[in-house]
């Protein structure tokens, strides 16, 4: 019998998902890739919410493969602000958080840890809060994964597919992220972080050949 007090999913908090996913063991102080979901993993159709409509970019599967031979975390970072606008629930996130799992396995890539965020200022009850220290361009999620591996947060890379993404980046203190449709290189005005143009093959090549070389293996 289900016992409404136990929740089959991986919350912290009500809108916070913190899922652990396998069991690689990390030795500290290794930078890690950090990677947005929708638009950036997966193709965005836009709050998606149906496991049948899930279709990965292939472009990013390389640089997830290279971080995992490199043996360096894919932590995926994922702002889902449909939950609290009601678009739809923590079962569906579930479901959807599965299929791209399963889809990405099937392509030999690995993710140690997924997070999401639900809060947004449009939502109601518990998960209508704005500019939540969790949700993107705020670091919350990535500084939790940080205190999670020890990772060494300077070294460590994001991938994007918005301002949001680098910006949280930046935040969290990370020197460089690159922007999934970015057309130019660009660097913050105090030159504490870089952002990268991620468009062409040579972009995603290069993207790799860094992560590489951040690399312990
Ligand atoms: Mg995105």
């Amino acid at each position: 019998m289900a016992d409404k007090a136990v929740t089959p999913h991986p919350l912290v908090e009500p809108g916070l998902w913190v899922e652990r996913i396998g069991d690689r063991v990390f030795p500290e102080r290794l930078p890690a890739l950090f990677l947005d979901r929708d638009g950036t993993i997966n193709v965005d159709t836009g709050y998606p919410d149906d496991p049948a409509d899930i279709v990965l970019r292939p472009e990013i599967l390389p640089v997830i493969r290279t971080t995992n031979l490199a043996g360096l975390p894919a932590i995926i970072v994922s702002n889902q602000s449909g939950i609290a606008r009601g678009y739809f629930g923590w079962p569906e996130f579930a479901a959807v958080n599965a299929r791209l799992l399963a889809l990405l396995e099937a392509e030999q890539c690995r993710i140690d840890i997924v997070l999401a965020c639900a809060y947004h200022s449009s939502g109601t009850g518990e998960l209508a809060i704005g500019d939540h220290p969790m949700r993107k361009p705020n670091p919350g999620m990535l500084l939790r994964a940080r205190d999670l591996l020890g990772v060494d947060i300077g070294r460590s890379i994001i991938v994007g597919d918005k301002a949001d993404d680098m910006e949280a980046g930046r935040r969290a203190g990370l020197v460089e992220g690159w922007l999934v449709g970015g057309r130019f290189n660009k660097k913050a005005p105090d030159g504490s972080f870089t952002t990268r143009k991620l468009m062409t093959g040579n972009d995603y090549r290069r993207l790799c050949d860094v992560i590489a070389g951040l690399g312990v293996a």
